[in-house]
C-alpha cells in the first residue's frame, strides 16, 4: 500500500490492550488523516512504499494528550484568582465580567497554543464564545469538543455572594440559541464536534436544563457539565431546591450516559459512586481544584465502580497552566498522598486516563486515544534525548513510562500531529505565528485589566490586600 508518511526506528506507546502497549523497533505509518498500519519496523518497510519517511531513533510516539475540560476564553486572566477561598465569586468575576469577545479569543488562541506545546491534541472546550472557539482550534488544527456556556445568570443585576441568584430565562434560551445554530452547522472540519455545556446544576433553571438534556437525545450529543463543585454550589442547591446536587440530578432523572460531568468535590462518596452506576463520566481537574479549592476529585471512589473517567486542566486564573503531564503527576501525587499509600494512580493509569480512557469518556474512542490502525492520526513525539529523560533504560526494567508521568514538564514534546498534519513540528507552531499570539494576548490583557474596577478590588480582594502587603 502507498502510504503518505511513515515514522520507522521508533518506540511506540499504542496505549492499546489494557495497558501501554509498548513496542520497540517499530515503525507507523499513515495514509490521509488515519493511521494505516503499526508494527515492526522491518516489516512495514518491506510492505509499504511512502511518499515520506521520517526517521523516529530517540522519539517515542504515542497518542496526544487529551484535555477532557478546559475554559480556554479565560487564560487572559491566568495568575488572577489563587489561593483565595470564593474563587469564582471574588477571584474570577471581578475580572472575567470585563472579558469582551476579544479578549475571549486571545485567551482561546493562547490556551490551545499552550495546549499544543504540551502535546494536547484534542480539547474539551467550554466557554461563551463559540464562535472565537471553533475559529482557533479550526486555524491552530486542534481537535474540539466545543460546549458553549449556557446559564441563566442575570448579568443586568449584581450577583451577591451567598445570595439566590436570580434567574433570566431569556439568557439561558439564547445561549441555547446560539449552541444549536453551531450545532447544526455542516461545513466545518469533521474534527470540530459539539457537546451541550449547561455550566452548572445551579445556574440555570430545571426547565432549562430538562430541555438541554431532550435536546441533546434528539442530537445525539452529550452534556458537559460542572457537578457538585464547591461550597457556592452546594449552597445555591440548598436554597433553591433544598437538595444536595447528585440526589437532585437523579431524582430528576438527569443523571444518565448523556452526562460527562467535572469535578464532583462536593460529592460524598456514596453520591460519587451513583453517579458512576449511572453511566455518567467524570472528568477530574487536579490541578486546578487543588489550588482553588484545596480538595482532591473523587476519581478513585468512581474508578471503583465505572471505567468513564479523563482528567482536565479547567482554568488559567487559577490552575494557572493548562498542561497535561501537570495534571498526570499531580493526579497521581494527589491521590497517593490522600490515601498515603504509593499505590493509587500509578503512571500507567494516569498516562490511559490522559488518552484511551479519556477518549471512550468524551464518546469519541472509536476515532481517537490509541495508535489503532483505522483510527485518526492524532499523535505527538517525545525527545527521548531531554535531560530528565535520560538515561532511558529498557532492559531488565523500562523507566520510559514513568519518567513521563513524573519527569517529563511537556517541554519534551516534540511534534504534534492532528488528523495526519502537524500543527507543532521541531519545537515550532506550524499553522500560526508564536508571536503574534502572544502579542495579542498582552495587549488584550492591558486593554481588559483599564476597565477592571480598582477601587472595589482594593475593598474586597484578599489578593489586592496581599499584593499592598508586598506578598504579590
Ligand atoms: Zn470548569
Amino acid at each position: 500500500m502507498q502510504l503518505d508518511l511513515i515514522i520507522y526506528d521508533t518506540e511506540l506507546l499504542t496505549m492499546e490492550d489494557g495497558g501501554v502497549g509498548y513496542l520497540a523497533d517499530a515503525a507507523l505509518g499513515i495514509k490521509g488523516d488515519k493511521i494505516a498500519v503499526v508494527g515492526n519496523t522491518e516489516k512495514i518497510l518491506a510492505g509499504h512504499q511512502a511518499d515520506r519517511l521520517l526517521e523516529g531513533k530517540n522519539l517515542l510516539v504515542m497518542p496526544g494528550l487529551i484535555d477532557a475540560h478546559i475554559h480556554t476564553g479565560i487564560a487572559l486572566l491566568r495568575g488572577l484568582a489563587q489561593d483565595i477561598s470564593g474563587w469564582m465569586e471574588e477571584g474570577l468575576w471581578p475580572f472575567s465580567r470585563q472579558l469582551d469577545r476579544e479578549a475571549r479569543e486571545a485567551g482561546t488562541a493562547l490556551n490551545i497554543m499552550e495546549a499544543v506545546r504540551n502535546g494536547t491534541t484534542l480539547l474539551a472546550d467550554f466557554g461563551s464564545n463559540l464562535e472565537g472557539m471553533v475559529k482557533w482550534h479550526r486555524r491552530i488544527g486542534t481537535r474540539a469538543l466545543l460546549s458553549k456556556t449556557i446559564n441563566e445568570l442575570d448579568s443586568s443585576s449584581e450577583i451577591i455572594p451567598g445570595e439566590l441568584y436570580p434567574f433570566d430565562h431569556r439568557k439561558g434560551e439564547e445561549d441555547l440559541a446560539e449552541a444549536l445554530t453551531w450545532i447544526e452547522k455542516e461545513e466545518l472540519p469533521e474534527r470540530i464536534s459539539f457537546f451541550l455545556g449547561p455550566q452548572a446544576p445551579d445556574m440555570l433553571s430545571l426547565e432549562l436544563l430538562k430541555k438541554i438534556y431532550d435536546l441533546a437525545g434528539k442530537l445525539e450529543t452529550g452534556i458537559h457539565m460542572h457537578v457538585a463543585q464547591g461550597e457556592r454550589e452546594h449552597r445555591q442547591m440548598r436554597m433553591r431546591y433544598n437538595s444536595r446536587t447528585i440526589p437532585w440530578l437523579a431524582r430528576e432523572g438527569l443523571l444518565n450516559s448523556k452526562l460527562n460531568a467535572v469535578h464532583l468535590t462536593e460529592a460524598t462518596p456514596e453520591e460519587t459512586r451513583l453517579l458512576a452506576r449511572s453511566g455518567a463520566g467524570l472528568t477530574v481537574c487536579s490541578g486546578s481544584i487543588g489550588i482553588i479549592d484545596g480538595q482532591v476529585p473523587p476519581l478513585q471512589e468512581f474508578l471503583e465502580v465505572a471505567d468513564r473517567a479523563a482528567l482536565g486542566s479547567d482554568q488559567a486564573p487559577g490552575n494557572n497552566c493548562n498542561n497535561m503531564f501537570n495534571e498526570m503527576k499531580l493526579t497521581a501525587l494527589f491521590n497517593k498522598i490522600r490515601n498515603e499509600s504509593p499505590l493509587p494512580l500509578p503512571a500507567w493509569k494516569v498516562l490511559r486516563l490522559a488518552t484511551i480512557e479519556a477518549a471512550g469518556c468524551l464518546g469519541l474512542g472509536d476515532k481517537v486515544g490509541s495508535l489503532t490502525p483505522g483510527k485518526f492520526a492524532d499523535l505527538i513525539t517525545i525527545d527521548l534525548k531531554e535531560i530528565n529523560l535520560s538515561p532511558v533504560i529498557r532492559h531488565p526494567l523500562r523507566n520510559l513510562v514513568p519518567n513521563l508521568v513524573y519527569s517529563a514538564r511537556g517541554s519534551e514534546v516534540r511534534d504534534v500531529m492532528v488528523a495526519g498534519r502537524f500543527i507543532f513540528r521541531k519545537g515550532r507552531m506550524v499553522t500560526v505565528e508564536e508571536e503574534e499570539i502572544l502579542k495579542q494576548a498582552d495587549s488584550a490583557a492591558a486593554r481588559i485589566m483599564e476597565r477592571v474596577d480598582e477601587e472595589r478590588l482594593a475593598r474586597l480582594s484578599p489578593l489586592y490586600q496581599a499584593q499592598r502587603e508586598g506578598k504579590l
